[in-house]
């Protein structure tokens, strides 16, 4: 069941690990080109972009933490960077199945 994968992030925009920028803008992962790709990807199931990023986010964290653990500090950052944005993206086209989550301050 795990062969058909929509197309996702152009090859060039991927991430270069352990670091976790854009191989192609060299911008945090993910680039706006990366989430622009995500989006149209994952337009019809916010719920499997979500998990996907979460899956990449895992791994940014066990790489960076690897690379400097003196910045454990920064897992909310990283799950800003990784999972905010789609939250903070809900476009124009309503969705049913999206949770309502207030917003944390
Ligand atoms: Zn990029």
């Amino acid at each position: 069941m795990s062969s058909k994968q929509p197309a996702l992030v152009p090859p060039e925009h991927l991430p270069l690990r352990p670091l976790w920028l854009c191989r192609a803008c060299g911008q945090p992962w993910p680039c706006g080109r990366a989430k622009l790709a995500l989006l149209t990807s994952y337009q019809d199931s916010r719920l499997n972009l979500l998990l996907y990023l979460s899956g990449r986010l895992h791994e940014a964290i066990d790489d960076l933490r690897r690379l400097n653990p003196s910045t454990t500090g920064d897992v909310r950052n990283l799950f800003d960077r990784f999972l905010g944005w789609p939250a903070r993206h809900r476009g124009r086209r309503p969705s049913t199945a999206e949770p309502q989550t207030p917003e944390e301050t």
